[in-house]
């Protein structure tokens, strides 16, 4: 029999702001202070969902990013993306863009111009995911996954979408550089899901909206909230009690150190005023 994985704790959303002037977000973390416990995630904001009049594309404009990857995943509304090394495309609803800034990328991240001229409701997840010290400075990649490469598993009242990792057998598309669970999981009420993590991967269920219950004791309800787990253990049980939209996020923690400034994630101090001077000398490129 699997052990469960203990909660150690529900956090709300620890910031408000945006980004640009195109995603309003609520940051789950690192503005709660975790960061041990969630490694090797680094950055968590939820945008939105936020309903956008008909007017020109906003967003946010030309930024670098060196050290670690980030992972976009849409749920209402399309981003448009276009970067320094000449790379653009559309995230749409159903899609995740999963992108390797590792050495360093310039970009922005814009609403797609149809869908700023008509306006709609833009609702999406940007997720930071570190690197190891062995990969910071590896060439950039990106993995343009389209809700039709991204594995569904159906369940009773229920689906779980495996973007990364794998669960019950099936593999999710994206190539990681460390070992990293996301999955995203839809349950009506009365639909429940016994999920299957490794033992030792740092674990937490974001819940986007609704109302569940983990581990058959606590509620998680509401908008925007984190719970984490103890590492130790292989399941945690899901069981809805309300339609509910969650991010299941798990990976084996990258024991280094962590220096963050601003788009810059590296080891040291050091580090981050070379990515500084790279990206003022134009190193990581331009729009
Ligand atoms: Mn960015």
């Amino acid at each position: 029999m699997s052990r469960l994985k203990e909660l150690t704790g529900i956090y709300e959303k620890g910031s408000t702001h945006w980004v640009g002037d195109g995603f309003n977000v609520r940051n789950l973390f690192p503005s709660n202070g975790l960061e041990q416990e969630v490694s090797p995630f680094l950055m968590l904001d939820y945008a939105g969902p936020t309903v956008f009049g008909p007017g020109a594309p906003r967003g946010v404009g030309e930024h670098p990013h060196r050290g670690f990857e980030t992972v976009t995943i849409a749920y209402q509304g399309s981003i448009a993306h276009r970067d320094s090394a000449g790379h653009s495309g559309v995230i749409r609803p159903g899609d995740v863009q999963w992108m390797t800034a590792a050495s360093g990328v310039v970009h922005e991240e814009k609403q797609e111009p149809e869908f700023a001229r008509t306006g709609g409701t833009l609702e999406m997840v940007q997720l930071w995911v570190n690197l190891p010290k062995a990969y910071k400075m590896s060439p950039p990649r990106y993995q343009n996954l389209v809700r039709e490469q991204i594995p569904v598993i159906e369940m009773d009242r229920g689906t779980l979408r495996v973007v990364a990792g794998e669960h019950g057998g099936v593999r999710g598309p994206a190539g990681t550089f460390t070992p990293v669970s996301v999955f995203d999981l839809r349950l009506e009420a009365g639909g429940r899901v016994a999920l299957d993590l490794p033992d030792g991967f740092n674990t937490s269920l974001v819940l986007l909206h609704g109302n569940v219950l983990l581990n058959g004791s606590h509620a998680l309800e509401g908008e925007a909230r984190i719970a984490v787990f103890d590492p130790k253990g292989e399941r945690v049980d899901v069981e809805a009690r309300g339609d509910s939209s969650l991010l299941v996020l798990s990976g084996e923690p990258i024991r280094e150190p962590v220096a963050s400034y601003g788009p810059f994630v590296m080891n040291t101090q050091q580090e981050l005023r070379q990515a500084v001077d790279d990206y003022r000398a134009g190193k990581m490129g331009h729009l």
